[in-house]
């Protein structure tokens, strides 16, 4: 059985990498390993720091075979060399800030991000003694402007959580090497089916498996991939002591969902060009934007960046709370809910001004800008993999009030 599936295409890696039927019993499918500790050497060095790679499993928090066969196939599909996985998209987040940014270093963050991301650059760093400057990633003068010589990590999202903004990887890669700074880049929106950061010059890329990953709603978890070395010594350093690791039976869970990962995203992908396409023209809708469609702000970048545009689309209408009770009574496939990338779609209404002062708090200039995309609010839909005839009928019938 082959454990490099390089030469393979992208669905028999989402199947086959990181799995192997079990020697012992010839089971097919993988194995769930729940076991918190394994039998180990009693001439073995109790530490971290003596871990190796290809250390025998010794304690759960430091490395379990379930969570190991994920990291795997993650690394597989994102062509990367390593993988750590973790409990959330946020436990990996905060892994990476812990890693990476001590007192006196200097990060710049995209202006737009998942919520708790901006919240932590907001409340949690400076605290620490970390310099923050947030800037709009697509506007390339104002990343250079940003960099310093104390700049260590570049952070960006894209296509970004909840308006949909782009930021060309290998463009703000160059610059953030520049400055010796690395570029990581939250890829949860496009997932490595759409694009695959690594190839573009970012150092580290990061997922909340939670969403397109795992697929299904049922699963929480976070990874960072990157190099060997660093993710290495992220695991021992960081993942391992804060302890904020992905449980096993997630880790099987999420596996399963995987393996269907490029077939969900090409039905995610196309069911969101007919919805987005649908909506458009709907006399309610006064605007939509999907990276799929010309009407994007940024759809050259998005045809070169994206092989995959994902189901991810915002449409603004002219009384979005009016219009979030009447959507949330009346849809019958859509789940009025929060989160994304499931093969169920969902739907949230999120007001610009809530996302400013709860979340962002923007300067003027850049608040402008989140205006520019998302207006007054933003219905921030996740389409799934239905029949998009249904999800167009659904929308249909919930947007005209009788
Ligand atoms: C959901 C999400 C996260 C956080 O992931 P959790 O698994 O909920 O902790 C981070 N980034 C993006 C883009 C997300 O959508």
């Amino acid at each position: 059985m082959q454990d490099n599936f390089e030469e393979y295409g992208v669905r028999t890696k989402a199947i086959h990498a990181g799995e192997r039927p079990d020697p012992t019993t010839g089971a097919s499918a993988p194995n769930l390993v729940m076991s918190t500790t394994f039998l180990a050497d009693p001439e073995a060095n109790f530490s971290v720091e003596g871990l190796e790679a290809d250390a025998p499993y010794f304690y759960t928090r430091w490395g379990n075979p379930t969570v190991h066969q994920l990291e795997q196939k993650l690394c597989a599909l994102e062509g990367a060399e390593a993988a750590v996985a973790f409990g959330s998209g946020m436990a990996a987040i905060s892994a990476l800030f812990f890693h990476l940014l001590r007192s006196g270093d200097h990060l710049v963050i995209s202006d737009v991000t998942y919520a708790a991301a901006a919240e932590m650059a907001n409340d949690l760093l400076p605290g620490l003694g970390i310099q923050i400057t947030k800037v709009d990633m697509s506007d390339l003068d104002a990343v250079a402007a940003a960099l310093t010589p104390q700049t260590k990590l570049v952070y960006a999202e894209t296509p970004c959580n909840p308006i949909l903004r782009l930021t060309d990887i290998h463009a703000v890669a160059e610059l953030a090497h520049s400055v010796g700074a690395v570029l990581a880049v939250d890829s949860t929106f496009a997932t490595p089916i759409g694009t695959r950061p690594l190839t573009l010059g970012a150092d580290f890329v990061l997922h909340s498996l939670t969403k397109y990953i795992g697929g299904h709603g049922d699963a929480l978890g976070g990874a960072l991939l990157g190099g060997a070395s660093e993710i290495e010594k992220m695991r021992q350093k960081v993942a391992i002591r804060t302890g904020g690791i992905l449980s096993p039976f997630n880790a099987w869970l999420i596996m399963r969902g995987m393996a269907t990962l490029p077939l969900r995203m090409r039905a995610h992908e196309e069911n969101a060009l007919q919805v987005a396409n649908f909506l458009e023209k709907h006399a309610k809708i006064k605007r939509v934007i999907y990276p799929g469609l010309p009407s994007h702000p940024q759809f050259a970048l998005a045809q070169r960046q994206m092989k995959n545009f994902s189901g991810m689309l915002t449409f603004q209408v002219a009384d979005g709370p009016a219009m979030a009770r009447q959507l949330a009574e009346r849809l019958k496939v859509f789940h009025y809910a929060v989160s994304l990338g499931h093969h169920r779609s969902l739907l949230f209404y999120m007001p610009t001004a809530d996302l400013q002062a709860s979340s962002f708090r923007l300067p003027p200039k850049q608040f402008a800008s989140l205006q520019a995309y998302a207006g007054e609010g933003i219905f921030r839909v996740s389409i799934g993999i239905e029949d998009a005839e249904d999800l167009c009928a659904d929308l249909a019938q919930a947007l005209t009030a009788d």
